[in-house]
């Protein structure tokens, strides 16, 4: 299938990335290659350990650890790292962890200009791009800035071997989304929607390998590869519903990042399936079936994915809100936001039902 666009732009940043079994144990050089001599190692809590065993492996060269990261990048937390990077003389950031270690890195750079390493161990994609979420107040707002895109990725299959199953089903799926909704993306071009369509085969080949054995570090590999491809597209073209719905219940309702995208995902694409057709085609091609909504259900069912937004802790009362919120501002979507059709689709993401066409 060809992918030629008559018209297109394409933007690319200039990131370094290095992939492979035990990468992580070149992070001095990457430092030395920065410029930089005085790294601060960022976590989550429940990372903190490996950040200190990192940061101890460093020679000499990091300035401090700092292991309070959080989901969706509260600024408060921000202000606190920001200013204990001051107070160590960082001269760089070396993020180890999901999303939100990710963030905290990004948020840090955006206020100090610091380069940025960033270790991903799950599959968010946040690394690959230069959009930063941060909360305020519960409410979630995203920018996009040259300077919150890290200069360097290390892709360590290693790391995401500690992944915990459920976490790697879901996580997987966040990253596919990206691949979905860049397919049908109001400023996609040929590359954008190859790096999708690699990217969506890459879970569809090693996502299955890896439940069967999470230990099989080729196919968490070839999980990181998708990853990769799946954030590097994010960082590209414009996301729509789907990610504005997932926004919406994150932010408002403070309902788990990755577990959300995986359960909101085949309606999303369901909904918008009829009026994106051809587009949403190569997602039939690879996971079967003629409706791409109920391909990627099926598939989600096939990784025991989760279905149910009630299983994350959203009222039923909710729904309401969530909906008025989804359609308040407009975007470009393939289907117009209609409200009703909205509410019924959340009505569906919440009860646990199949996505409908
Ligand atoms: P996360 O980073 O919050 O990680 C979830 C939990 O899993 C944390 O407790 C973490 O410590 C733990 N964990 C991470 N990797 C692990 C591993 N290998 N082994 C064991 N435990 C591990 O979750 P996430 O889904 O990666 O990231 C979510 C955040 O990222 C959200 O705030 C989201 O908005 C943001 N995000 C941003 C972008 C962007 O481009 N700006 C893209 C994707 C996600």
């Amino acid at each position: 299938m060809a992918h030629f666009h008559p018209i297109f732009e394409a933007n690319s940043p200039a990131v370094r990335v290095r992939f492979g079994p035990g990468v992580r144990e070149d992070i001095e050089s990457e430092i030395d290659r920065l410029g930089c001599s005085r790294a601060l190692v960022l976590s989550t809590p429940p990372q903190a350990e490996s950040a200190m065993e990192m940061a101890a492996k460093l020679n000499g060269k990091a300035a401090g650890v700092y292991t309070r990261a959080a989901m969706h990048t509260p600024v408060d937390v921000t202000a606190d790292a920001v200013a204990h990077a001051q107070e160590v003389s960082a001269d760089c950031l070396v993020s180890l962890g999901g999303g939100s270690t990710t963030g905290l890195g990004k948020a840090i750079a955006y206020q100090t200009d610091l380069p940025q390493i960033v270790i991903p161990t799950t599959y968010a994609g946040s690394e690959a791009t230069a959009i930063l979420g941060q909360t305020r107040d519960g409410v979630k707002t995203t920018l996009t800035d040259p300077k919150v895109q890290p200069e360097v990725i290390l892709y360590d299959a290693d790391l995401v071997a500690t992944l915990p199953v459920a976490m790697t089903v879901t996580s997987a799926l966040n990253a596919m989304a990206h691949a979905a909704e860049a397919l049908y993306a109001v400023n996609r071009n040929p590359l954008s929607t190859m790096l999708a369509i690699e990217g969506l085969s890459a879970f569809k080949r090693a996502l299955p390998a890896v439940l069967a054995n999470p230990q099989d570090r080729e196919a968490r590999g070839e999980t990181l590869y998708g990853a990769w491809l799946c954030g590097t597209v994010l960082g590209q073209v414009g996301m729509a519903l789907h990610h504005k719905l997932c926004h919406t219940l994150g932010g408002s309702f403070d309902l788990p990042h990755a577990e959300t995208h995986a359960i909101v995902l085949p309606h999303a694409i369901a909904y918008n399936a009829a009026a994106a057709r051809d587009e949403l085609q190569p997602i039939c091609d690879l996971f079967g079936g003629r409706e791409p909504g109920a391909s990627l259900h099926a598939f989600g069912q096939s990784v025991d994915a989760p279905i149910a937004l009630r299983d994350l802790g959203l009222q039923e009362a909710d729904l309401e809100k969530a909906a008025d919120l989804a359609v308040a501002k407009s975007y470009p979507n393939p289907r117009p936001i209609e409200r009703e059709a909205i509410r019924a689709l959340l009505q569906a993401a919440w009860a646990g039902e199949p996505p409908k066409p």
